[in-house]
């Protein structure tokens, strides 16, 4: 049984838990509107579905009741907001950077949904970008997930024959499944050291 010569790190969810800032941006530039959604309802309701779909839920809640698209208006300022904000203090998961460097017998990508331009200055601003041989984002491959496209790009660019995949969510994992990869399954930036151990221990392999 062969070890696995790569791990390919989806990056929402896995490296990094961007939600709460999300929802702390949204609610900042709202917050004339007097939206009463908390965190964990935010979490749980509108995680993974579109703003505009977001916006026109929140829009019968906002006191007095607005329609959705009088909040959209405010889309481009939470976007800047949250540019600023994650590019002051990424919201990476804990010890990312020494377990990363702990990985250094294999090679490591990171292969999201999100583009480039959103995704690749929180890499250079948290220091950990160097340890990535392949960067694959949204809209650069024929199909993003849960096709296969991403991830056989990401194997592809860094030669690995036998590589690991870690994933938060359903269509990532269908896009693994797809490639024919094995893959780990995590609820946070959290669970993932102790996902990826366990990983690499049933192949037999290890790490420092
Ligand atoms: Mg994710």
């Amino acid at each position: 049984m062969a070890g696995y010569d790569a791990i390919l790190f989806d990056f929402d969810g896995v490296l990094i838990d961007t939600e709460p800032l999300h929802f702390a941006c949204w609610m900042e530039v709202l917050k004339a509107f007097r939206i009463p959604v908390t965190l964990d309802q935010y979490r749980r309701r509108w995680v993974g579905i579109s703003d505009r779909d977001m916006l026109n839920d929140f829009g019968p809640l906002a006191n007095p009741p607005v329609d959705g698209a009088t909040l959209a208006k405010f889309h481009p300022a939470k976007k800047e907001l949250f540019r600023e904000r994650s590019l002051q203090a990424p919201p990476w998961g804990p010890g990312l950077a020494g377990f990363l460097r702990s990985l250094d017998g294999y090679k490591l990508a990171v292969v999201t949904s999100s583009g480039r331009s959103e995704v690749a200055p929180l890499l250079e601003a948290g220091g950990i970008r160097h340890f990535f041989g392949a960067e694959v984002y949204g809209n650069e491959t024929p199909k993003l997930k849960p096709a296969p496209d991403p991830y056989l790009r990401a194997a592809d660019v860094l030669g690995a024959g036998r590589p690991l995949v870690v994933e938060d969510s359903d269509a990532g994992i269908r896009s693994a499944q797809a490639a024919g990869f094995d893959y780990g399954r995590v609820g946070s930036p959290a669970e993932v050291r102790e996902a990826v151990g366990r990983a690499i221990a049933a192949r037999g392999g290890g790490y420092r």
